[in-house]
């Protein structure tokens, strides 16, 4: 596969201990302790190739504590290529700070080269150079940054926002990609064919030559793989792997669950060999898991909250209810009178003004009666003033039963009391006068055996809608002195007092 020259990128000159690591290995008589040599110059890097050779990845039966022999149980290949990713990684760390997150963009790499390592083991393929191949696939997207930076962050943004393929938005903006970028670096530097003519067709697996597809496909799947914790479309990039890998290989679904799985198991450790913080990086089915529970917890305290909301109105209905209640008790109270359950003086003069202010307005009569009970002290004196109050509350009800529905009585004072009587002329007030001192007369109140009768002495004024104007206080004391006048005339009886004309 021809390398196209990639116009205006300066490619970065590869690390010298790369470089010498190329150089060994290339020689014919390529031997261990050259190898071993330049490795143990970089005491860092010896330490990180032990400590990947230690892990659970290569799952060694003894420890490796040389570079011998991690040379002689691993072999040339595979220690080279640990040394190189290591050397290649760190060369190209970037700034921590900026419009390229660096240190993401190592973390999917390494977690790439896990995963193509992990699923050529599952699908039985070997290959010593896989692992540095998927690490270095999109190493001209990094490339491509430092050399154009503001340009790149324009594909990057443009494939944040558009979702288009990156390949299609670099050949847009510099007439190649990173797939080219790469696949030329990787040359470059000297690395072997492979490498360049697999990381060079990564993304369109067609175009590679027939001995190295399966490589290349490795490659496209470890991103796959990547991406399932790297990527906004975890789900469908599983769905995808299977599809593509599972009938082809004869795998279950399972298996590439597990697998999945065992990615985020491995890179954790192999990150940490590249001193990249992996996070909080968790196998795929505990993620799923996880959300999962977090689904259920905020659906369980959403019909929470509503079940909360629900019974709070409850109680601020039935307690907006309880309150309505006691308003009207409360205000009931206020107007009325204990004993008798009559209305009381202080209401009786917001009563007068509110039909005085009716019949002026309606054109109505208006008619008022006020009364006493006569020589109540001596019903007191003889029966007991229980007795007395029992009577007050029997007249009161007579009254009640004897006036019409629209008639209102008053508990005035004492044993006072005032009828207003609506829409109802002189006339017919002192018919109904008249009638109610009659009733009174024949009422009986019976205590401890003993009858008692009362007589009242009854006052009445009346308004004609003829008259001009009508005023309560006038009419108050018109019938109050009509009062004064039955008093005085003998008692038990009606007496009236027209209201100034
Ligand atoms: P008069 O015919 O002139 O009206 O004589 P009276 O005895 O009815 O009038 P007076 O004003 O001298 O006495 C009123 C009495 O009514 C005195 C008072 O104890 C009694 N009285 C007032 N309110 C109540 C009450 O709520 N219960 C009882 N049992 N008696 C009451
Ligand atoms: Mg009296
Ligand atoms: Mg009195």
């Amino acid at each position: 596969m021809p390398i196209l020259a990639t116009k205006d990128i300066k490619l970065p000159s590869p690390p010298a201990i790369a470089l010498r690591i190329l150089e060994a290995v290339k020689k014919d008589d390529a031997s261990f302790e050259d190898l071993a040599r330049i490795i143990e110059v970089d005491p860092a890097l010896t330490a990180k190739i032990l400590k990947v050779s230690n892990s659970s990845f290569y799952s060694m039966a003894s420890q490796i504590n040389t570079i011998g022999k991690a040379l002689s149980v691993l072999g040339l290949n595979v220690t080279k290529n640990i040394a190189l990713s290591f050397v290649i990684a760190k060369e190209l760390a970037g700034p921590a700070e900026g419009g390229f997150d660096f240190n993401y963009f190592w973390k999917r790499a390494v977690t790439s080269a896990v995963s193509a390592e992990l699923l050529a083991a599952k699908l039985s393929y070997r290959n010593d150079d896989l692992f540095v191949s998927a690490l270095l696939q999109d190493i001209g997207v990094l490339i491509l940054y430092l050399c154009r930076p503001d340009e790149y962050r324009q594909v990057l943004d443009e494939k944040r926002v558009s979702g288009r393929p990156i390949l299609d938005i670099e050949q847009r903006v510099f007439g190649f990609d990173h797939q080219e970028v790469g696949a030329e670096l990787l040359a470059e530097w000297g690395l072997p064919e492979s490498f360049s003519q697999t990381v060079g067709c990564h993304h369109k697996t067609d175009d590679c030559p027939p001995d190295l597809r399966m490589q290349a496909d490795l490659l496209n799947w470890s991103t796959m793989l990547a991406s399932i914790y790297f990527g906004s479309l975890s789900v469908e990039k599983g769905q995808q792997l299977k599809a593509e890998v599972c009938p082809r290989f004869k795998i279950k679904e399972e298996v590439i669950d597990s697998l999945i799985d065992e990615v985020a198991e491995k890179s954790v450790e192999i990150l940490s060999t590249f001193d990249i913080d992996p996070g909080d990086m968790k196998p795929f089915s505990m993620l799923l898991q996880d959300a999962n529970e977090e689904l259920r917890r905020i659906n369980l305290s959403y019909e929470q909250v509503v079940m909360q909301a629900k019974q709070a109105r409850r109680k601020a209905e039935e307690l907006a209810t309880e309150l309505l209640e006691a308003n009207v008790k409360l205000r009931e109270m206020a107007f009325r009178d204990g004993l008798t359950g009559l209305y009381n003086y202080r209401y009786f003069q917001e009563l007068m003004d509110r039909e005085v202010s009716r019949s002026m307005r309606h054109h109505l009569g208006l008619s008022l009666m006020l009364f006493d009970i006569d020589h109540f002290k001596d019903v007191n004196d003889t029966y007991g003033h229980p007795a007395g109050d029992k009577v007050l509350q029997n007249l009161a009800e007579l009254v009640q039963s004897t006036m019409r529905i629209s008639d209102i009585v008053v508990r005035y004072g004492g044993e006072e009391f005032a009828v207003i009587l609506p829409s109802t002329d002189l006339g017919g007030c002192k018919v109904f006068a008249t009638r109610l001192r009659r009733r009174v007369e024949e009422m009986e109140t019976v205590v401890n055996g003993m009858i008692i009768r009362i007589t009242i002495s009854i006052g009445v004024t009346g308004y004609d809608v003829a008259q001009k104007s009508l005023d309560k206080t006038l009419m108050i004391k018109a019938a109050d002195s009509a009062l004064y006048k039955a008093k005085h005339g003998g008692r038990n009886r009606v007496e009236v007092e027209l209201l100034p004309a």
